[in-house]
């Protein structure tokens, strides 16, 4: 008895993975369309100066609208794209998009306005990054590489191969800078601190949702704080909720915080509400 229910447990959970495989080939598909069917939009969240409490930049982050299931969060689907290499076509999606963003901000509310947007590792492999292409739309924009930040993740920098040296190190030579994203989380060696030009590091929001100020965590982003200034490095907190966290982090030296408690990700005109009003306020 335990061996047929045993396996027909095993043709249960076959028949499982099936469906799940089934349901993933049919969302690659639809992402393969996506792009060519105007689904995706860029939301932004702003990046606030905790010295001043000016908004300074802006991060880009990707929403997927599908015509049948509605939003799709880019934690679903970025994974996917890596797996089916429609990433590099989202990721320049994402690189226009945010060129022709941060003109118009620039130009309308604040000449030093900054967008970063996200790179995958993926996107870096086989010198997957049209930096040529990238840079030829700046000039065309009029607008400098400055205007952008890459956030990498430690991902990245695992096996450092020499092409993505060159790739990032030709986006550096346009003037764009570079923040290390979800610092902390990853297996990254220090030693890439210095190793690459970094500009940024980003705290991981894991050491900022229960921040208190006798934590382990509190101790945790002091050290990271000292450490980066020390190198050189700017700081900037993700995933703040609460003033509490804000009053720490701010306390303990960093310099810019992002999250739910300045605002949610929102679409552009939303964003430029955001702007307003802060400049008024
Ligand atoms: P990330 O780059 O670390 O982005 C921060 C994520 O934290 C965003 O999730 C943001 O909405 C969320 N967040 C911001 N503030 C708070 C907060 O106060 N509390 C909480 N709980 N969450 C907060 P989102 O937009 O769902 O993006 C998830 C991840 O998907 C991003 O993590 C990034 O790794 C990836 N991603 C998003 N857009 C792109 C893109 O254009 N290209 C690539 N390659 N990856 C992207
Ligand atoms: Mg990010
Ligand atoms: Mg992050
Ligand atoms: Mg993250």
């Amino acid at each position: 008895v335990a061996k047929s229910k045993g396996r027909n447990r095993f043709v249960y959970f076959d028949h499982q993975m099936q469906e799940e495989a089934q349901r993933r080939m049919r969302m690659a598909g639809d992402l393969r369309n996506a792009l060519a069917n105007g689904e995706f939009e860029l939301h932004y969240q702003p990046i606030v100066n905790l010295k001043n409490g000016r908004i300074a930049k802006a991060e880009a982050l990707i929403r997927w609208r599908h015509p049948q299931k509605g939003m799709i969060s880019p934690a679903t689907f970025i994974p996917l794209a890596e797996d089916t290499g429609t990433i590099c076509g989202v990721g320049n999606w994402v690189f226009e998009e945010a060129v022709r963003t941060v003109v118009a901000w620039r130009s309308r509310y604040d000449p030093a306005f900054q967008i970063s947007i996200n790179a995958s590792p993926v996107q870096f492999k086989n010198g997957g990054i049209p930096h040529a292409r990238w840079l030829s739309l700046l000039d065309e924009m009029r607008v400098p590489g400055s205007s952008l930040v890459i956030e990498i993740t430690e991902r990245l920098l695992l096996d450092v191969e020499d092409s993505v040296k060159c790739q990032l190190y030709a986006l550096r030579q346009a003037g764009m800078q570079m923040s290390l994203d979800d610092f902390g989380t990853g297996y990254s060696s220090l030693s890439y601190l210095t190793k690459l030009n970094i500009d940024y590091i980003k705290i991981d929001q894991s050491f900022v949702s229960s921040l208190t100020p006798d934590s382990d965590d509190m101790i945790l982003c002091e050290a990271m704080i000292a450490m980066a200034h020390k190198l050189g490095l700017k700081v900037v907190a993700e995933g703040i909720e609460t003033e509490a966290q804000c009053a720490l982090l701010k306390g303990a030296g960093c310099d810019y915080g992002q999250g739910y408690l300045f605002s949610r990700p929102v679409d552009a005109r939303t964003f430029e509400g955001l702007i307003v009003a802060h400049a008024a306020a």
